[in-house]
């Protein structure tokens, strides 16, 4: 789960890392307000789900009222990674001397939390990655000891020279890693962090992230969740006891089993198609779920053809059959179907089915193959 830069301030402020003051604003008028709270320049910022806001203009500084009303006017309503931009944050502006980069992530390779610093701050920490990994310094932390004094202290000591500053750096960088343990977050960047004209330091974005299956004991943080389109389908097929994943392509899936959903969206690729969906309808026996899980297949416009591919064990293949029918019979289906069913009482499934105009095929690569020929065909 995603929040916006204001969101992951607020959880910074409550921890004491310093942040600007700022407003969060609906409208040009709320902006003029705000500004006119905090005293101008200020800078007008997009809160959207996304990064690299600056670079694609969604940053503005304005030092006058007109300068103001225009960066409102510009960035509210503004499309910035396929997000409409429908608040702005009004921070009071910050001169700087240098931008850092600080950030917590989960590492699987030493399956332990990374503390990532950089003295390359501001621009995109992916970009640093790319041409210049030796300015990116890793401290891999001990879960069960926690972030030591020492080592924010060693971290500190690598981006700054005055020791003042590294003993704020260090302070700063301990309250981060609690934000980040007491949070569960996946991840927790302040970029850029800088110094202040006055020379302190100050967190002057804040991008921060969860783990899904952490949010039932982090109440707080569930509450300001803010669903993106696909996140609010996943958030619903949850509820109907499917896991549901949508990706790019546009062959649907429906399997049952974690494991089978993964080999079927990999038996696609192989084969050269894309799948269009991970999605798992679970153990049971229950045709409701079929018809739900081919609500939400058919919800999505890019599916050309759907690809069914059940491994009857305690499931069993006729019930999974009888829920296709009163899917058939319920929706109005127009999209081409291929069946491939499989152990538990899979003849009796296949039987049910020959009433239907349903491609049933034996084997999961055919199954794969007949479903990338009927996209294709499919307009
Ligand atoms: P991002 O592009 O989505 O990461 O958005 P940021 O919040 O990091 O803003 C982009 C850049 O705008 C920062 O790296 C800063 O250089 C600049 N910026 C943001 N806030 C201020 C501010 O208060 N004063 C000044 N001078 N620059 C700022
Ligand atoms: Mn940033």
């Amino acid at each position: 789960m995603k929040i916006h830069e204001y969101q992951a301030k607020q959880i910074f402020a409550d921890y004491e890392i310093p942040v600007s003051d700022e407003i969060l604003c609906h409208s040009v008028e709320d902006v003029e307000k705000a500004a006119d709270k905090l005293g101008l320049p200020v800078v007008v910022k997009a809160q959207v789900l996304a990064g690299g806001r600056g670079k694609a203009g969604g940053v503005k500084l304005a030092k006058t009222k007109e300068e103001l009303v225009d960066a409102a006017n510009q960035i509210l309503g503004m499309d910035i990674k396929g997000y409409t931009v429908e608040k702005v944050l009004t921070a009071k502006a910050i001169s700087f001397t240098d931008e850092f980069y600080v950030g917590l992530t989960i590492d699987r390779n030493t399956k332990s939390v990374v503390f990532m610093a950089s003295a390359e701050g501001g621009v995109e920490i992916e970009e640093v990655a790319k041409d210049n990994p030796d300015a990116i310094h890793k401290f891999v932390i001990d879960a069960e000891i926690g972030l030591m004094p020492f080592q924010a202290r060693q971290i500190a000591f690598k981006l700054f020279d005055d020791i003042k500053l590294v003993r704020q750096g260090a302070d700063l960088f301990e309250k981060l890693y609690r934000v980040f343990m007491d949070t569960d977050a996946s991840l927790a960047e302040i970029n850029p962090l800088v110094i202040t004209a006055d020379g302190n330091l100050m967190a002057l974005d804040g991008k921060m992230n969860f783990d899904d299956n952490a949010l039932f004991r982090q109440a707080e943080i569930l509450e300001m969740r803010e669903p993106t389109e696909d996140e609010k389908t996943e958030i619903e097929a949850k509820e109907k006891g499917l896991s549901f994943i949508k990706l790019d392509g546009n062959i649907g899936c429906m399997v049952n089993g974690a494991g089978l959903a993964m080999a079927t969206m990999d038996i696609i690729k192989i084969y050269g198609g894309e799948p269009a969906n991970f999605l798992d309808i679970g153990g049971s026996s229950n045709p409701q779920k079929v018809i739900d899980a081919m609500n939400l297949l058919l919800a999505d416009k890019n599916v050309k053809a759907v690809m069914i591919n059940i491994f009857g064990g305690i499931t069993r293949c006729d019930d999974v059959a009888k829920g296709i029918i009163s899917a058939l019979d319920q929706m109005n289906i127009n999209i081409p179907i291929v069946v491939r069913l499989s152990g538990t009482n899979a003849a009796e499934g296949l039987e049910i089915l020959k009433k239907t105009n349903l491609v049933t095929v034996a084997s999961m690569g055919e199954a794969a193959e007949k479903a990338i020929e009927m996209a294709s065909q499919t307009v």
